[in-house]
């Protein structure tokens, strides 16, 4: 079996890469082991300062990394580059304040001393997806190692070349031989890898059907593991939203990355007073969306990352329609993986857009009469991971956005991770938190010391 890295714009095949017999994962999974034993002794500002020039090195390769993330999975060149920024600061983020966040809390007691200290643990292994192929893998990267864990990766099947080049810039960096290692391996092989004793934890980022099966394998082995599956956002307009700046960031949230984004806007449940204005201004700024070459500047809506998603979202969107939704835009597939930018209305419960995560760039506009529905269809979904509120009243908005059973609940804004924020979801979009002191402390042993 190979792993193939196909362009997503034109399907020409870029590369392909044997898989790892059972002889290079173990080869693989020692070194990470020897390298936990040597890493782990280094202090924070050692660290620190390796965290920092692997951030150097994304800033000196930003052009030639945004590239390859371009070709391989096919988002537009802007966003490959903003991705690649964001890894370098969740580097240098890291590199600043891990010390701090894991700095021993002491606690009064019955004890002459007692405190909290913040332990790694060893090898974590990271499952992650193809949608930000560098940015999911170092959010996740960069607390880990700064907390002297060491890490390897089951990077998605039909992004190969983003796993090695991750692996290379680490090394590049410095770091001690196999401190990261990617294992070039199809998801048949994460049972073994789990189970594995030297591994200690695991992170998926993904779809809920791999997040179960991942999450069964540690929780039979007793691991502790962080899920970031689907989602499937509210973007709630009340009836004194500003369009003027709701509607940019409407169709920026739904259309980035084709829609194949977990906190992209996916159900814009809209305030009946402004309905009508909203519906017409939304489907004519969606209507400007330009299909093209992701490489090309002017192209403003890229092809979907592989043939497959493409046809599974046309099946979702063409069930829907059968259910009574109404296309009000698109609704077509388009040349080779692309997908027209597509509105729907009139999507109502029972119909499978109102429930089920839509992958791509399809909107599902939702009609209520006041507040108190919006919260309740924004709460009537199996994911909790994020949603956005619009109204020229932020202390209304925010008190709306307390009410939603979601991770992070943005106002008057683009819901996005923040490394200075935790990020996560609650309800089928998983649970455990990635970023911010939070996120760097789910995969340690915090453990409390008591001297008489
Ligand atoms: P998957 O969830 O299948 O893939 C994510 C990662 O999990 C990949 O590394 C994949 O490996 C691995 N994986 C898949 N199944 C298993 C399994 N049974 N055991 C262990 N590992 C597994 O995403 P897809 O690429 O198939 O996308 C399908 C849907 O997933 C999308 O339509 C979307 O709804 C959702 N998704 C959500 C994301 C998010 O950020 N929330 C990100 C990506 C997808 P391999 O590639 O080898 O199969």
């Amino acid at each position: 079996m190979k792993l193939q890295s196909v362009n997503p714009f034109n399907q020409e095949l870029l590369d392909e890469f044997e898989v790892f017999d059972n002889n290079n994962l173990e080869q693989a999974i020692t070194e990470a082991d020897q390298a936990f034993n040597h890493w782990r002794q280094f202090t924070y500002s050692k660290r620190a300062d390796a965290l920092k020039r692997l951030a150097n090195l994304l800033k000196k390769q930003r052009d030639s990394l945004a590239k390859l993330i371009t070709c391989e999975m096919g988002k537009l060149y802007k966003e490959a580059l903003a991705e690649i920024d964001k890894c370098a600061l969740a580097c240098e983020y890291y590199a600043d304040n891990a010390e701090q966040m894991l700095a021993p809390v002491q606690v009064a007691t019955d004890a002459s001393r007692s405190y909290v200290t913040y332990q790694p643990l060893g090898i974590i292994m990271a499952v992650m997806p193809w949608n930000f192929p560098f940015w999911q893998v170092f959010r996740f990267l960069a607390p880990v190692l700064m907390a002297g864990n060491t890490a390897v990766l089951k990077h998605a099947s039909n992004v190969p070349q983003c796993a090695l080049a991750i692996e290379r810039l680490v090394k590049e960096a410095g770091l001690p031989e196999g401190c990261f290692r990617t294992l070039m391996v199809g998801s048949n092989k994460v049972e073994q890898i789990i189970t594995d004793k030297r591994i200690k934890g695991v992170a998926l980022t993904g779809s809920e059907l791999a997040g179960r099966q991942v999450a069964k394998l540690a929780g039979y082995n007793l691991k502790k593991s962080v899920m970031e599956l689907g989602g499937s956002d509210a973007f709630i307009v009340l009836d004194d939203a500003d369009l003027n700046i709701t509607i940019p960031t409407a169709v920026t949230s739904r259309y980035m990355n084709a829609g194949q984004t977990c906190i992209s806007a996916k159900r814009f449940i809209v305030q009946s007073a402004i309905a009508d204005q909203f519906v017409e201004q939304f489907k004519q700024a969606v209507s400007q969306l330009t299909l093209g070459d992701p490489l090309d500047p002017s192209t403003t809506l890229a092809p979907m990352a592989r043939a497959d998603l493409r046809s599974e979202l046309h099946q979702q969107v063409s069930y829907s329609l059968k259910q009574g939704a109404i296309n009000l835009l698109g609704c077509e597939q388009g040349e080779g993986n692309f997908y027209q930018a597509s509105v729907l209305a009139n999507v109502k419960p029972g119909v499978l857009a109102y429930q089920e995560e839509i992958f791509g760039p399809v909107a599902s506009i939702i009609e209520v009469a006041n507040e108190q529905e919006a919260i309740a269809v924004a709460n009537d979904s199996a994911y909790g991971l994020g949603a956005s509120v619009w109204s020229q009243d932020n202390e209304r908005a925010e008190q709306l956005g307390l009410s939603l059973e979601v991770g992070n609940a943005f106002i008057n804004g683009l819901v996005k991770s923040d490394v200075r924020l935790p990020f996560g979801g609650v309800k089928r979009s998983g649970y455990g938190r990635e970023l911010a002191a939070e996120g760097i402390k789910e995969f340690m042993n915090i453990k409390s010391v008591w001297i008489k």
